[in-house]
């Protein structure tokens, strides 16, 4: 079995923006291994969300090549690319992305019903994921009824429904006061542990990256230790 979860190969992504080019990722090179957690620091407006994006299947590099457990990624559609980020990938956000009308319960199930995963089964999994996250007795509690540390665990647990190989997360402590913050910490660290979970986590914060086994830094279009 290949051992690395991810690599970028060489990846420029450039956007444009009414006739002006505004190149963002300069030959990105990196690997992510499986089970290792990694934090990619940078400041803001360094690239960090594209650079996630790209390696998660939501947009397209201008060049270079993205790997997945050692194969090209080739996602022409759009469909390919959510088949391949249903069955793979975890996304967890800093402004959460609940559905603001299910409660806790259901947004974590949401995953599921891209899946051929039964409802029981999905009912089952996602009441264990709820309880791995603290949150055993929110299930039923609309993202408005919940802290947004509280949101951002749901969150996590709908990023695991699928079982990813790979969960990358965006500033997901961005919006959460530093007790807060830590408790999330200590969740990712937790999962990473105990399910073997390969993550990514993008943040300017030092707290987060202090947490990560490695530290990869976003400068000037280019990644450096
Ligand atoms: P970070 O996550 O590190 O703050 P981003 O990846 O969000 O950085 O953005 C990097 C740069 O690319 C910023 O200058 C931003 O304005 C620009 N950018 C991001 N997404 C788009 C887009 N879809 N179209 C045009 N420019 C974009
Ligand atoms: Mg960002």
């Amino acid at each position: 079995m290949n051992n690395t979860a991810l690599q970028a190969e060489e990846i420029y992504k450039t956007y444009h923006l009414g006739g002006c080019e505004l190149p963002v990722l300069r030959g990105v090179n990196f690997e992510l291994k499986r089970g290792e957690f990694v934090a990619l620091q940078g400041a803001s407006g360094s690239g960090k969300s594209t650079l996630l994006q790209l390696l998660g299947g939501l947009d397209r590099p201008t060049s270079g090549t993205i790997r997945f457990q050692g194969e090209p990624l080739r996602l022409q559609t759009a469909q390919q690319a959510a088949v391949f980020r249903g069955n793979n990938v975890g996304f967890v956000f800093q402004a959460y992305h609940l559905l603001p009308d299910l409660d806790a319960l259901e947004n974590v199930m949401l995953p599921a019903q891209v899946q051929r995963t039964s409802q029981a089964e999905a009912l089952l999994r996602a009441r264990e994921l709820l309880s791995t996250v603290g949150l055993a007795d929110r299930m039923e509690n609309r993202p408005s009824e919940l802290s947004g540390g509280e949101q951002q665990r749901v969150a996590i647990a709908r990023a695991l429904m699928n079982d990813p190989e790979i969960v990358l997360a965006d500033e997901p402590t961005g919006n959460l006061d530093s007790n807060t913050e830590a408790v999330i910490i200590d969740l990712l660290n937790k999962l990473h542990q105990e399910r073997n979970l390969t993550l990514l986590v993008a943040t300017h914060d030092e707290v987060v990256a202090a947490a990560a086994q490695r530290v990869e830094h976003l400068i000037d279009g280019k990644l450096t230790d």
